[in-house]
């Protein structure tokens, strides 16, 4: 992949903290010497008893190691909160903008402080013990922040899913963590619309595997109706109304469990990935500071839902733990309307905004004009995450939501590396739409074949790590066979990413997509997010999908799902328009075999694009479909096979 444009490091970054020749002394330094720098580096946050040993990790499969600061003792919630008390403690830590455009609360620390402790209080005189797990379901409020925290200060590991989830989700990861406790509300609401969250966890609870649970705790929150079971249930309210404001923070060894969480399930059966507790607040409190340039002042506002990993590492912990003030937005991105981002930008004065590709995408969609009335002068840096974003969402984003003022870092990491491991850092690096460039400090990233060799120069192949970080998970939650077989029985001696990507000349990376996307076409390999990033340049297309289907000739062939533009006809005149297209933007070897319109596309409900299903419906194997349960919207899925017909 060639960079068609190439952004230089914006006049705003030059004061960055980090710049080209910082980075490059610091990287050096963190690969040649890891002890050195992560024992320097890790004294940002405050340690109860500090750690002498820095690193001890081998990726040697039969004699695995993951450990960082191994005798240092400390606690994640007094890092988000009590030190801030002294200099910080009236200062706003959370910005809550409700799902209606006039509501919103500003938490301040010593408030949240106060809050957490006596919720953590409260979840001790239910009988939550260092080590528990306990079961988060709430919509994207304070009190979900509060709770993960109260977990944090007495070392029950929280287990947070998606509110989006069905009853049966719910269960199989309450059922998974042998979690004896359920944290909820009475309903949750997004886009005008309510969830009921309440009812779904009393569903959930009937399905044998959730039947480990003891206690739910019930938020009170928007006054819906729901069922009550006295010997069961327990209020939020009135526990925190009862709960001493003081709690004494738990010691935590910097290897003990701080959370575990679902991976999205892009790929099957999702993952209880376990993340423990210094390791990780040191490297989500680094990689908030110098990958998105923050500085004392700044709001700043991640959009993903505190359910996935985005929103515990760059809503939660990492900013908190940098005394920022982060903004918690409980809605989506176009309710009332399409402007809404851009008014809480205004509103908030937001300086950093951290988004994933299917919602600019989704906004794109809607033309430039669905940021009119609003000025969005406060934005000094845009973020992205989570896919690929094709160049041509990526200068939409930087143009029309940025207006071309602030630079855009496209960080590339994961559920199971808990912090970003290649993006740039907008001080020290040139931008190209679509790539990710380089590596954070301590990350190896290397490209093997599928023999395993090391592939060196600018080139493709299957994304590696090939020495440990911080923020690395540590287990499969229960599953120990499952973590060494995913991420280390691939190759000997590296982590295996699941993503293929590409090296320029400049030792930049571009993320190609999943590696079991890749498709192979009379023998040549072509990542889908090229053929797609080609489709999005198109006017008239807002999203595309590409997967490959059996085919006679070539092997596999390629397949297309394309979504249009508002407003767009699909006719037979565009679909050979867009056989065209792809085939001069990218070369006669990627011309598409099927272009199927769709009306919308499968997606977990984090936003990414299920290729698995499509891959199904194209080769047309629709009655096995495999795990649909992370599906946003399982009525997409008969919607495509209903249009199959008429491909
Ligand atoms: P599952 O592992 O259950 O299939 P998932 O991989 O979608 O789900 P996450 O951990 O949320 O769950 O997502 C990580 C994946 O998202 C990466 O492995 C990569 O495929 C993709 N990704 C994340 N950020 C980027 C990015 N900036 N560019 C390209 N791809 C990205
Ligand atoms: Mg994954």
């Amino acid at each position: 992949m060639a960079a068609d444009s190439v952004y230089p490091i914006s006049d705003s970054m030059k004061n960055a903290h980090i710049n080209r020749e910082q980075y490059e002394a610091m990287y050096r330094e963190s690969i040649e010497d890891p002890d050195g720098f992560w024992g320097r580096h890790g004294k940002r946050i405050d340690w109860m008893r500090p750690y002498t040993k820095v690193k001890n990790t081998s990726f040697d499969r039969n004699n695995l190691s993951i450990r960082w600061f191994e005798d240092g003792t400390l606690n994640a919630s007094v890092n988000c909160l009590d030190r801030h008390l002294a200099d910080k403690g009236d200062q706003t830590a959370i910005i809550f903008e409700g799902d209606e455009p006039d509501v919103s609360r500003y938490v301040s620390y010593r408030e949240l402080h106060e809050k957490t402790c006596r919720f953590a209080n409260a979840l001790k005189g239910l009988g939550v013990k260092k080590g528990d797990v306990v079961t988060l379901y709430m919509p994207m409020i304070v009190e979900t922040a509060v709770a993960m925290l109260a977990c944090a200060r007495i070392g029950a590991i929280h287990s947070v899913v998606f509110a989006g989830f069905s009853p049966e989700a719910l269960a199989a990861r309450i059922g998974n963590g042998g979690s004896r406790f359920v944290i909820t509300a009475d309903e949750g609401v997004r886009g005008g619309r309510r969830i009921p969250l309440k009812s779904n966890v009393d569903q959930a609870l009937e399905e044998p595997a959730a039947n480990v649970v003891e206690r739910v705790v019930v938020l009170g929150y928007t006054g819906g109706a729901m069922q009550w079971h006295d010997s069961r249930d327990v209020d939020f309210n009135g526990l925190m109304e009862e709960a001493e404001p003081w709690c004494e923070p738990e010691e935590m060894n910097a290897e003990d469990p701080l959370f575990m969480l679902y991976t999205s399930g892009s790929t099957g059966a999702p993952k209880g990935v376990l993340h423990t507790t210094g390791g990780y607040m040191v490297y989500t409190s680094i990689t908030h500071e110098y990958v998105f340039d923050y500085r004392p002042g700044d709001v700043f506002w991640c959009t993903a839902d505190v359910g996935w990993i985005t929103g515990h590492s760059y809503t939660l912990y990492g900013p908190l733990a940098n005394g920022a003030t982060t903004l918690l937005y409980e809605g989506i991105p176009t309710y009332p309307d399409e402007s809404r981002l851009g008014r809480i930008v205004d509103k908030h004065q937001v300086a950093t905004l951290y988004t994933a590709p299917t919602g600019i995408r989704a906004l794109m969609a809607g033309g430039d004009h669905v940021m009119d009335g609003t000025s969005r002068a406060s934005l000094r840096l845009l973020g992205t995450a989570g896919e690929p974003i094709n160049p041509q969402a990526w200068e939409w984003f930087y143009r029309v939501i940025g207006n071309e003022q602030a630079p855009i870092v496209d960080t590339w990491w994961q559920t199971e590396t808990g912090g970003v491991m290649i993006g740039p850092l907008p001080g020290a690096m040139e931008l190209k739409p679509g790539s990710a460039t380089r590596p954070f400090f301590g990350v190896q990233p290397a490209l093997f074949d599928s023999e395993g060799n090391e592939l060196e120069g600018a080139t493709g192949g299957n994304l590696v790590i090939k020495d440990s970080w911080p923020a690395q998970m540590r287990t499969i939650f229960g599953d120990h066979e499952r973590f060494i077989k995913t991420y280390f029985s691939t190759y000997d001696g590296v982590y295996f990413t699941g993503d293929g990507a590409k090296r320029d000349e400049d030792g930049d990376y571009w993320i190609t997509g999943r590696v079991d996307d890749v498709l192979n076409v009379s023998g040549h390999r072509l990542g889908t997010a090229e053929v797609e990033s080609a489709l999005v340049a198109h006017d008239k297309v807002a999203e595309a999908a590409v997967v490959g289907y059996p085919h006679d000739v070539k092997g596999e062939g390629i397949y297309v799902y394309v979504t249009l533009m508002k407003g767009e006809e699909p006719t037979d005149a565009l679909r050979d328009e867009l056989v065209q297209w792809v085939r001069q933007r990218i070369g006669p070897i990627a011309t598409p075999d099927v272009i199927q319109w769709a009306p919308g596309l499968p997606k977990t409900r984090s936003g990414k694009i299920m290729r698995r299903i499509l891959r199904k419906i194209a080769s047309n194997e629709t009655d096995n479909l495999g795990d649909t349960s992370t599906l946003a919207d399982p009525g997409v899925v008969d919607e495509l096979m209903e249009y199959r017909a008429f491909r």
